[in-house]
């Protein structure tokens, strides 16, 4: 790789040719036909699992962030029994879309799952109390199964005193159940020493914490079923997000044909990194044949099974947007990965790994001298492109505090390259990554 040659120009240019990927898939799914389904086509839920010591069992399947009635209405129906939200979604109007949907189901067979989100530190015990107030009012319901510390960030937010004093007035008052917390890793320009598993083992050590929600899958297996394990053998509930990381592939699969068709002129840096891809690609689609999978929704299917397969990770999270999705993510409830599906996965992870960034992992923050949060910016552009979020990606990229990559970047040797322990290659996923993000700033 020549560094010298990684311009500014250069390197908004590189992300301007992966994000054409990303908006080839998001037309694609905007522009996939929604069937409307009656119930009876909704595949059940099929497997339910224990949860910690809440009391409840839980669908091996819940639903995220919901976004439709008519779509959360479908899944209750179908057997899901947990509904994740949070204070910060939508300001508020994902709990009000719950509110309005819960009333026609029993409250005492569904798990709420709310969540306060602070950047350092709760104002004060009366503030967590008439914060969670409001998220009562606007779900309409007596209490939460459980309250999370939405994102934490650092070890030390896990004792906050004002949430915690809060929190133990509100359970006597029966309007919460249990504590939790959510976490996707550090924000490292405040402590580089944190990381998703630090922070979640703490919150476990803790002992006040019921249910923890964290991102695993099968890139970043090891982090996440360090604290899977520990969830388990003190009897933790868990509870899984961002469990599906196969969507690169596709897109920039996408993007190195279109390039070929079009025979565009492209410059030295370019060049090496899509050549580097295509072999790559190349080389694992070969192995793809060989464990039975043609298509990347297969591929799509095998990780989300990876994750149900996982006993210890009680319920995935997924945020449903509409019919299709419902059927096709609900009809994997049950099911564990084959042997053909996890060695697909292994080639996957084998030749694309350098085009993931592992969700929770912080090791190469250290060593950018700008202070980059690279994984929070790479996790935003997650939201972009895999969980199609453009505007909730868009104005949280916005909301950095810290310099933007096109800014410092490309004037710089690529440190976080050299210290990424998976060889991701940083700076094209950021430049594609603010290249999406930036559209609308
Ligand atoms: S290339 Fe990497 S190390 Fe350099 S400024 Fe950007 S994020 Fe930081
Ligand atoms: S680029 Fe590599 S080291 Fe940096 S956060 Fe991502 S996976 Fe971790």
């Amino acid at each position: 790789m020549h560094h010298s040659k990684f311009t500014r120009r250069n390197f908004l240019r590189a992300g301007t040719l992966t994000a054409f990927g990303s908006v080839l898939a998001t037309k694609s799914s905007l522009g996939q036909k929604t069937t409307i389904y009656d119930d009876s086509e909704i595949p059940k839920i099929k497997e339910y699992r224990k949860f910690g010591k809440t009391g409840f069992e839980v669908s091996d399947i819940s639903s995220g962030n919901p976004s439709n009635e008519a779509v959360l209405k479908a899944l209750l129906k179908s057997g899901v029994n947990l509904i994740d939200t949070g204070e910060a979604y939508g300001n508020g109007n994902s709990e009000r879309l719950i509110g309005e949907v819960i009333k026609d189901f029993d409250r005492s067979s569904i798990f709420i799952n709310s969540k306060l989100y602070t950047e350092k530190a709760f104002p004060s015990k009366q503030e967590v109390i008439d914060r969670t107030n409001q998220c009562l009012e606007r779900l309409q319901t007596d209490y939460v199964d459980c309250m999370q510390i939405h994102s934490a960030e650092n070890t030390a937010i896990l004792k906050d005193e004002a949430f915690h004093s809060a929190m133990e007035q509100l359970k006597k008052e029966g309007k919460v159940r249990h504590l939790g917390v959510s976490c996707h890793g550090s924000n490292w320009a405040y402590n580089t020493e944190e990381s998703l598993d630090k922070i979640m083992l703490a919150a476990i050590e803790d002992g006040r914490f019921d249910v923890l929600l964290l991102a695993y899958n099968f890139m970043n297996a090891e982090i996440g079923e360090k604290v899977l394990e520990a969830c388990d053998k003190n009897n933790i509930a868990t509870l899984i997000m961002k469990s599906n990381p196969v969507y690169i592939y596709g897109l920039m699969e996408g993007r190195v044909n279109k390039l070929n068709e079009q025979e565009e002129e492209i410059d030295e840096y370019t060049q090496a990194f899509f050549d580097k891809y295509k072999i790559m690609n190349d080389h694992a689609r070969e192995f793809f044949k060989d464990f039975g999978v043609t298509e990347e929704k297969e591929l799509m299917e095998a990780a989300s099974k990876y994750v149900l397969s996982n006993n210890s990770a009680h319920s995935t999270l997924w945020d449903f947007s509409n019919f299709d999705e419902v059927t096709r993510m609900l009809k994997l409830s049950g099911q564990k990965i084959s042997k053909q599906e996890k060695l697909a996965l292994n080639t996957y992870k084998q030749h694309m790994g350098q085009f993931a960034c592992r969700i929770g992992c912080n090791a190469c923050h250290s060593a950018c001298p700008e202070k980059i949060p690279v994984n929070k910016i790479l996790r935003y552009n997650y939201y972009f492109t895999a969980k199609r979020q453009e505007k909730r990606a868009i104005a949280k990229f916005a909301q950095l505090k810290s310099k933007k990559p096109a800014e410092v970047c490309s004037t710089c040797e690529g440190f976080c390259e050299k210290a990424c322990p998976f060889g991701v290659s940083t700076r094209s996923l950021l430049a594609m990554a603010q290249n999406n993000m930036e559209i609308l700033t």
